[in-house]
């Protein structure tokens, strides 16, 4: 990998500059972004306290490879392994897909969290902006 390559990030990368540090013939590095944390309440009878769902961007990178970038979901909470699943953009647009369409089907039957509607943005924090002058 070139110099150049090494030392740019991808427009979506919101790690500081000049982050990536693949090692040659070792381990590589990871542009990332983190998008959105998605807070999770309890629900009686299914669920108790959980961790946050964070919604990150990670491209890995060698010093021979860029790997496709890729979604991941870290359900681990703080001090824990990590609990990530990674998806290509188009499993996650389609799992985005699917979800919306749970949403809808329960809104339309009236059926939102105890039967009160839930504003589209309830429990999502979104993550730190990129980097000024990036
Ligand atoms: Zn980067």
């Amino acid at each position: 990998m070139t110099d150049d390559l090494r030392r740019s990030c991808p427009s979506w990368c919101r790690e500081p500059a000049g982050h990536l540090h693949p090692q040659s013939g070792g381990p590589g590095d990871c542009h990332a972004a983190e998008i959105a944390t998605v807070r999770l309440g309890e629900i009686p009878g299914l669920r108790g306290a959980t961790p946050p769902i964070h919604v990150k961007i990670e491209q890995y990178v060698t010093d021979a490879t860029a790997y496709p970038p890729v979604i991941s979901l870290d359900f681990g909470g703080a001090g824990e392994p990590s609990g990530s699943d990674f998806l290509t953009p188009e499993e996650a647009y389609a799992l985005a897909a699917a979800l919306r369409q749970a949403v809808i089907t329960l809104r339309t039957a009236g059926c939102s969290r105890g039967g009160q509607q839930v504003p589209p943005s309830a429990g999502v924090v979104p993550g730190r902006q990129a980097e000024p002058g990036r």
